[in-house]
C-alpha cells in the first residue's frame, strides 16, 4: 500500500502519513471506508489459491480479501500505521483489547504452549481471563525477578504491563525480555502508547493495545491491536479468521484518524498530568500519588478520605471507567476496572481500596484542579494529622 521512501520518518510524521501513502496517487485526501463484507470475483480458481495461501501462512491475500473476515482495506490502513508507530513489521487489529489478547493466547495454545507467566497488576479483565483459565491456559504469577525461574518447557507467553493498570508500576522491559529467553514477551503498551515507549525496541515480540483508549482517543471506538513480526501476525490473522473477533471498518477509519493526533494529544495531556501530580502531591488530603517515570496522562492516587466521595463529587471530570479520551475520566479500580480480580490478589498487587485512577484529558489544567479540589472536600482530620499524611506522599 505504501510507496518506497528514502529517509526514515519521525513518529509525528508517521502519525499523519502512515497507512495513507497511496491516497494522493488515487486523487484522495481522506481514506476511503470499505464496508464490503464480500468481494465479487469470476475467478474462483484464483480465489481458491488465495484462500490456500492464507491457510498456509496467514499472509494478507494479494488483491481483494475474498471475505470480510480475512481482512479489510480500511482496517489494514490502521494496522499499517500502528505497526509503523510501534516499529514492528506488522500489526493485526481486533474487535477489542480483550479479543486481541484472546487471539494471542489461542495462537500459543494452538502450538501446544498453554502455560503463561504474568506479572501483576494487569488490567482487571486480563487478570481474570488468565486466572479463570477460560481459554484452557494456566498462569503462574510472579514478579519480574522471578520470570526466568517460572518458565517451563510448555510456557508459550510472558505477559506484562508497563506502566501497569491501575497502579502505574513500571517494569524494566529490557531486563524482562532477557529473562524470557526464547519465550515471546507480550507488553501491554496501552498506557504509554508508542509516543512514550516502544517495547519492540526493548525486546518485546508482541505489543498489545486496547485501542479503545489512547489510539482511538475520543471514547467512541472499542478496538484492540497487536504489533509484532510477520510470522506471528500471520498466525493472529488465522485465529481472527477462525474465531471472528474482527474490527469493523468504521472503527478502523476512526482509529486511523485518532493516530494522526496521538503524539499531540499524549504530549498535551501529559503536561496537564504532570501539573496535577505536583498539586496532588502537595495536598494534605492526598496520601499517595503514583506517576510513572515514562510520564503520560495517567495518575493514580490515594485519598485520606473516602474515595467514593471523590467519585460522587466531581462535576467537570467524567466519573467513568476507561481512559485515554480527550476528556478527563476518574474511576475507583477496586469497584470497577479491577472488580473481577479477587480482593486479596488485587490488594497484593498494590491496588488498595483507597486508590483512584485519573485519566487526564485536554481541558484547562486550572479547571481540572478546581474540580478535583472541590471533590476532595474539606480535610476531615486536624492539621497535625494532615501534616503527617503529607509527609507520606510518595511519587512512584
Ligand atoms: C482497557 C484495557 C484492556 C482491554 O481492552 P478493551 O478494549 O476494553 O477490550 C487491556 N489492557 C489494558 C491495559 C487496558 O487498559
Amino acid at each position: 500500500m505504501d510507496s518506497p521512501r528514502t529517509a526514515p520518518r519521525a513518529l509525528a510524521t508517521e502519525a499523519v502519513h502512515a497507512g495513507r501513502d497511496d491516497l494522493a496517487r488515487q486523487g484522495l485526501h481522506a481514506p476511503p471506508i470499505d464496508l464490503s463484507t464480500t468481494y465479487p470475483s469470476h475467478d474462483s480458481r484464483g480465489e481458491a489459491a488465495r484462500i490456500d495461501a492464507f491457510a498456509a501462512t496467514g499472509a494478507e491475500p494479494d488483491g481483494p480479501p475474498v471475505y470480510g473476515r480475512l481482512g479489510n482495506p480500511t482496517v489494514a490502513r490502521f494496522e499499517t500505521a500502528l505497526a509503523r508507530l510501534e516499529g514492528t513489521p506488522a500489526a493485526v487489529a481486533f474487535a477489542s483489547g480483550m479479543a486481541a489478547l484472546t487471539a494471542v493466547l489461542l495462537v500459543r495454545a494452538a502450538a501446544g504452549l498453554r502455560h503463561v507467566v504474568a506479572v501483576r497488576p494487569l488490567y482487571g479483565c486480563s487478570d481474570h481471563l488468565l486466572t479463570a483459565g477460560l481459554l484452557g491456559t494456566e498462569v503462574t504469577w510472579t514478579d519480574p525477578a522471578g520470570i526466568a525461574d517460572a518458565l517451563r518447557p510448555e510456557t508459550g507467553l510472558v505477559l506484562v504491563e508497563s506502566p501497569a493498570n491501575p497502579t502505574l508500576a513500571e517494569i524494566d522491559l529490557r531486563a524482562v525480555a532477557h529473562s524470557c529467553g526464547s519465550v515471546p514477551l507480550l507488553v501491554d503498551n496501552t498506557f504509554a502508547t508508542p509516543v512514550l515507549q516502544r517495547p519492540a525496541e526493548q525486546g518485546a515480540r508482541l505489543v498489545l493495545h486496547s485501542a479503545t483508549k489512547y489510539l482511538g482517543g475520543h471514547g467512541d471506538v472499542l478496538a484492540g491491536v497487536v504489533a509484532c513480526d510477520e510470522e506471528l501476525a500471520g498466525q493472529l490473522r488465522q485465529i481472527r479468521f477462525a474465531t471472528g473477533g474482527v474490527l469493523h471498518p468504521l472503527a478502523g477509519y476512526l482509529l486511523l484518524r485518532g493516530l494522526s493526533t496521538l503524539p499531540v494529544r499524549v504530549r498535551a495531556a501529559s503536561a496537564n498530568a504532570a501539573e496535577l501530580v505536583r498539586r496532588l502531591g502537595a495536598d494534605p488530603r492526598v496520601t499517595r500519588v503514583h506517576y510513572p517515570r515514562v510520564g503520560g496522562a495517567m495518575i493514580a492516587f490515594e485519598t485520606a478520605g473516602d474515595p467514593h466521595d471523590v467519585i460522587a463529587g466531581v462535576r467537570l471530570i467524567t466519573p467513568a471507567v476507561s481512559l485515554g479520551s480527550v476528556d478527563t475520566l476518574i474511576q475507583h479500580p477496586a469497584s470497577i476496572s479491577h472488580r473481577v480480580v479477587d480482593a486479596a490478589d488485587r490488594r497484593g498487587a498494590g491496588v488498595s481500596d483507597r486508590l483512584l485512577r485519573l485519566s487526564v484529558g485536554l481541558e484547562d489544567v486550572d479547571n481540572l484542579w478546581a474540580d478535583l479540589d472541590q471533590a476532595l472536600g474539606v480535610p476531615s482530620r486536624p492539621t497535625t494529622d494532615t501534616t503527617a499524611l503529607q509527609g507520606a506522599v510518595r511519587l512512584s
